[in-house]
């Protein structure tokens, strides 16, 4: 077997690893001159649109022999409204560093490759090495890409702000803003890397032409509400924007012996667009089938489950208003509401769905 993997994302190198741990090895095209992510950024790993993983690090460790060393653990959760704040406690998840950080969990995937190896600043497409290889597995992390071999079903297209940020942070908390003033349909996060640095990001979908062009207005008033929300001046350091972020779905897993893994195939969960686990677990996935030990279509079709429960949410949470919003935040401060929540053994989104289901339109 002679396998290609296009991107040394987090899919494709999950991907190369698991093909190694089954005595395979891949040739890894990489784009950039170096591995890592676009954006050096934190981003956050929670396990909690991934039933039934409760530690990501652990099951990734532990089931799959691939390891993982987050920058820190977040205990805590604050969700500020217009004009409510609340919180939720417990296990929440990991964050986790992309791009140039050296501690990035792609640069940790790449060092444990024993024999693959990765051809850097290599720009390649699939019909350029589809002749070449017996597989191909399509890593590239552009939506795009799949979509120039089969259908990708989009939810909708993203428009981020963001930045690192200097700052007095807590580390194992995280801050969320979910206010249609600034964020229409989407919401704002703080992620610390440390006491003094964290990503400040603003993300809402592109639905209308004028919440795109208002970005900076926006990102200000984002930034202000941080820094009335922390009582604290935030400094900017390195801002950075993106447009057209798709997140949706393939229509198919594998076509031949294409497989399409990470964004390609649509790992990021709707909802609020985290990505990470399911880009793993679908590179894990593509390697098992390539091996014999598995069927890619069979494996995928929690990630498409948790998608499409995801997508149901994300459709609610954009239905509410800001009062409606309060009122949701509001509402986690009543304790039974926390636990459900956060409780470790219990699906998040049927949590979430719970909590959502008196504001959402029948
Ligand atoms: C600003 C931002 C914040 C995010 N925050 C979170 C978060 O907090 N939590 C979360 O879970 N998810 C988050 N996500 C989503 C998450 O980053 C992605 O879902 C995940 O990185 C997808 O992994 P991937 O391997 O598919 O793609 P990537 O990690 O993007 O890797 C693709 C690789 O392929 C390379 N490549 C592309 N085209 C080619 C080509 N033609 N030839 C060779 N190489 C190529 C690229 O250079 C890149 O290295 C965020 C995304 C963004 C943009």
């Amino acid at each position: 077997m002679k396998i290609a993997i296009i991107g040394a994302g987090l899919a494709g190198l999950s991907c190369a690893l698991t093909l190694e741990k089954h005595g395979h090895s891949a040739d890894i095209f990489e784009q950039r001159m170096e591995i890592g992510f676009r954006y050096d950024i934190a981003e956050l790993m929670t396990p909690i649109f991934h039933t039934p993983i409760n530690d990501s690090v652990k099951f990734f460790s532990e089931t799959y022999d691939i390891h993982l060393k987050p920058s820190s653990n977040v205990q805590k959760i604050y969700v500020h409204s217009e004009n409510e704040s609340a919180f939720v406690e417990g296990n929440i998840g990991f964050i986790n560093m992309r791009g140039e950080y050296k501690d990035a969990y792609e640069k940790q995937l790449a060092q444990q490759l024993v024999r693959s190896k990765i051809h850097e600043d290599n720009h390649v497409t699939h019909e350029d090495i589809s002749k070449e290889y017996t597989h191909v597995v399509l890593a590239s992390g552009d939506p795009q890409d799949t979509q120039q071999i089969q259908p990708f079903d989009v939810a909708y297209a993203s428009a981020f702000a963001g930045a690192i940020v200097k700052g007095d942070f807590v580390r194992n908390e995280v801050h969320t803003w979910f206010n249609n003033h600034f964020a229409p349909k989407g919401m704002g996060y703080l992620l610390p890397h440390s006491t003094t640095e964290a990503t400040l990001v603003l993300v809402y979908p592109q639905y209308e032409d004028e919440w795109v062009e208002k970005r900076n207005q926006f990102w200000e008033t984002m930034v202000k509400q941080a820094s009335r929300t922390l009582k604290q001046d935030i400094i900017i350091e390195k801002e950075f924007t993106i447009n057209d972020y798709m997140i949706g779905k393939s229509r198919y897993p594998r076509i031949g012996n294409t497989f399409f893994v990470g964004n390609c195939f649509g790992a990021i969960t709707p909802f609020l667009g985290f990505g990470q686990t399911g880009a793993i677990l679908s590179g894990i996935y593509a390697a098992q089938d390539i091996c014999g030990l598995g069927d890619y279509e069979e494996l995928c079709k929690p990630l498409y489950k948790d998608y499409d429960d995801s997508l149901v949410l994300r459709r609610g949470i954009e239905s509410l208003s800001n009062h409606q919003l309060d009122l949701v935040t509001k509402s986690l401060h009543n304790s039974m509401v926390k636990k459900i929540v956060a409780q470790p053994n219990m699906s998040v989104l049927k949590g979430l769905s719970h909590l959502l289901k008196p504001f959402t339109p029948k």
